[in-house]
């Protein structure tokens, strides 16, 4: 953390980024640095490759994201967040910086950039960043607190999920002191769903399937449903809490339909299982307990696939 503190501190600018298929911590941790560092007169620019989901745009700062690598900022140095590699930032491996910081809380994450700090004690990257402000005694404003809490509120499932330790709700009331707007928060990137999401939701429970005697429980989410209701691949997220609902379900599967032969894949698993090492198998990454990956293969082959690989790592009945 002390190193990290010392590059951005060093930086002859900073560019702040996240991962592609953006989340609250990858947005909340972004915008958070972001702030943190332009309240001290730094140099700072943020960033984020990819649309950035309607129930997050409360997120202040969203609208000042650089949405394109092409117009790269004059900076030195950037700050990648929430992941562990430029390819899940949407970047290319030949960005013109001397630099590369990591901050990230996966484990899949190798750790293979020179200044990393990859702790996966950590339940979200925005709790790391609350860190690092309190190691270089940065003042917390309410927008930054807002930033940080929504890092911390979704990378938790809204503090349900086995992450949610006594410090995060120790920093989640920090937070909040510091003029977390957390009904914004809930409103929005907990409670929001549209009436394209509802429609969604009412046609992918259709395709609830359960495998290995109900242990697996999968939704699969065709392109036509998108369609049909009028909403984005990233407005389906959610669908996964209904797979891992289902009383039996160890391992929930959600399938989403990219094209006719790209299948993004989430995992979320309950109890001693480790999906992320299935996900990295396939080329993605994550959490013991939350993966995911893109396969490019239609729908049905890649449900094929990767049932043969998590059978492997379910334990026995
Ligand atoms: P998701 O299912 O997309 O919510 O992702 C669950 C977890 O796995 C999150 O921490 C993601 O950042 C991570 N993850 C998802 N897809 C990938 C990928 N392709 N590469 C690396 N990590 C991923
Ligand atoms: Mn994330
Ligand atoms: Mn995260």
């Amino acid at each position: 953390m002390e190193k990290v503190l010392k590059k951005i501190l060093q930086a002859k600018g900073v560019l702040v980024v996240g991962h592609i298929s953006p989340d609250g911590d990858s947005l909340g941790s972004t915008l958070g640095l972001f702030h943190l560092l332009r309240q001290q007169g730094l140099v700072a620019y943020a960033m984020c490759l990819d649309k950035v989901p309607n129930k997050y745009l409360y997120l202040p700062g969203s609208d000042e994201l650089l949405t394109s690598s092409e117009n790269f900022p004059d900076v030195n140095t950037i700050v990648l967040l929430d992941c562990g590699d430029l390819q899940r930032a949407g970047l290319p491996a030949n960005i013109p910086v001397d630099f590369i910081v990591n901050i990230d809380h996966h484990s899949s994450n190798s750790g293979c950039f020179g200044t990393a700090w990859v702790d996966s004690a950590f339940a979200a990257v925005g709790q790391q960043i609350l860190r690092l402000a309190e190691l270089a005694r940065w003042e917390i404003s309410p927008t930054v607190a807002t930033c940080l809490y929504t890092s911390l509120a979704t990378d938790t499932g809204f503090f349900r999920h086995s992450n949610t330790t006594p410090v995060v709700f120790r920093d989640a009331a920090l937070l909040m002191e510091l003029g977390a707007s957390t009904q914004t928060v809930v409103e929005n990137a907990a409670e929001r769903k549209s009436l394209g999401e509802l429609c969604l939701i009412q046609q992918a429970l259709a395709n609830l399937t359960q495998e290995c005697d109900g242990r697996v429980t999968i939704i699969e989410v065709p392109r036509s449903v998108y369609a049909a209701c009028g909403v984005d691949l990233d407005e389906a997220e959610g669908m996964i809490e209904y797979a891992k609902a289902v009383p039996g379900t160890v391992l929930a599967v959600l399938l989403r339909e990219v094209s006719a032969h790209v299948t993004r894949v989430s995992l979320r698993a309950r109890g001693d299982l480790d999906v992320s090492k299935v996900a990295v198998s396939f080329g993605g990454g994550g959490h013991k307990l939350a993966a995911g990956c893109t396969i490019n293969a239609p729908l049905p082959d890649a449900r094929r696939a990767l049932l043969d690989q998590l059978i492997k790592v379910l334990p026995h009945a």
